[in-house]
């Protein structure tokens, strides 16, 4: 019989390890479809969510990731569509917060677009979740609805103080968008600093049938950036396998990050793969390929039977996205069904 504790058997596994060698240790679970935001990059105007019925429930969303972490990993980042939107969220985060408390799990992370931060800041630091990042492109509101269709501004910006106030680290994430919200970068990097905000800038992606119109390609910002800030690289991610490369801003003493999908790739040190709402298992973004998980939590799998599964679809995780300006071949989900 193995006398080892469940820790240190956890401990003892071999990593979930890619065709390619790559070592899977961070999944990114989107809770739910539904957002109160419309993203005009992300969700469009027509919407049309899933029947709650093919959303895993929160026991089987719990199953599902702690057969990841049995498996090896070691950080969760929750997502979605809006995460806490979704009906009973704080309960879920709850239970796999106990998991960074027990040691399973190194971190236990959100990315949210802030709106209903005010309301959960408080439980999720409670919870154990430490950073989050929110979404954030543009400080000016009539742009702020231009981008997200809905008015919205002053919660997001109340929710990033409530974040602050609770202990949280906070990182903006904006997605730059020509001729929308490039004029505001300056006043976005000296609100960060202000609020001792890290800011991501993120390069629009062709997903989900929509190619990437107002496409800024975030070389050229950061040369036109730099005239303007001493930027000197920084470490940040660098090596955990995460896309953003980051500079630190002398200025305001914070970094900002920029994370450049179709400028260059960032594939080839990739760690992580996707949960959807619905289970399905997306090994990259931009490639066709899902594994329904779903389907094997709800027609009785073991646990081993659900790790063995897990295993075998890791395998055959893609070497790299094939993003180009236009739609990528195989992004046939868009931003919000994702999760980022
Ligand atoms: N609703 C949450 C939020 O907005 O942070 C979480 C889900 S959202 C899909 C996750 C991230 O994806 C956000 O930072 C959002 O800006 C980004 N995103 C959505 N569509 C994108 C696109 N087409 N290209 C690049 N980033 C995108
Ligand atoms: Fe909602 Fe986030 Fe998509 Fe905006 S980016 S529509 S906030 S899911």
């Amino acid at each position: 019989m193995d006398q080892l504790s469940p820790l240190a058997q956890i401990a003892r596994r071999p990593a979930l390890t890619d065709g390619f060698g790559r070592a899977i240790t961070y999944l990114r679970v989107s809770l739910t479809d539904r957002c109160n935001l419309r993203c005009f990059y992300c969700m469009g105007k027509e919407v049309k969510f899933l029947p709650k019925a093919e959303v895993l429930s929160h026991e089987e969303m719990d199953r599902l990731c702690a057969a990841f972490i049995r498996l090896g990993v070691r950080k969760l980042r929750l997502t979605g569509g809006e995460p806490l939107v979704r009906h009973g969220v704080m309960s879920l985060i709850e239970r796999l917060g106990a998991r960074v408390a027990a040691g399973e799990l190194d971190e236990l992370t959100l990315t949210t677009n802030g709106t209903l931060l005010a309301k959960y800041a408080p439980a999720l630091a409670a919870a154990g979740v430490r950073r989050v990042n929110v979404s954030l492109d543009t400080l000016d509101a009539a742009t702020f609805s231009q981008i997200t269709q809905r008015p919205g501004l002053a919660d997001v910006l109340g929710g990033i103080d409530a974040a602050r106030s609770a202990g949280l680290a906070v990182r903006i994430n904006a997605v730059a968008l020509a001729g929308i919200n490039d004029a505001g970068f300056d006043s976005l990097i000296r609100w960060c600093g202000e609020h001792g905000c890290d800011l991501a800038l993120i390069e629009r992606m062709p997903l989900g049938g929509m190619p990437a119109a107002h496409y800024l390609s975030l070389d050229a910002v950061r040369r036109e950036l730099a005239q303007r800030w001493t930027l000197t690289p920084a470490d940040g991610d660098a090596g955990s396998g995460g896309p953003c490369r980051y500079w630190k801003v002398l200025e305001t003493g914070r970094r900002v990050g920029f994370i450049t999908p179709l400028s260059h790739g960032f594939c080839s040190d990739c760690n992580r793969v996707r949960v959807t709402c619905t289970g399905a298992l997306v090994m990259c973004m931009a490639q066709p390929g899902d594994i329904d998980l779903r389907a094997a939590l709800r027609g009785g799998a073991t646990d081993e039977g659900l790790e063995a599964a897990i295993i075998a679809a890791i395998k055959d995780k893609p070497v790299g996205h094939q993003f180009n300006l236009g739609e990528a071949p195989g992004a046939s989900q868009r931003m919000w069904q994702l999760g980022g």
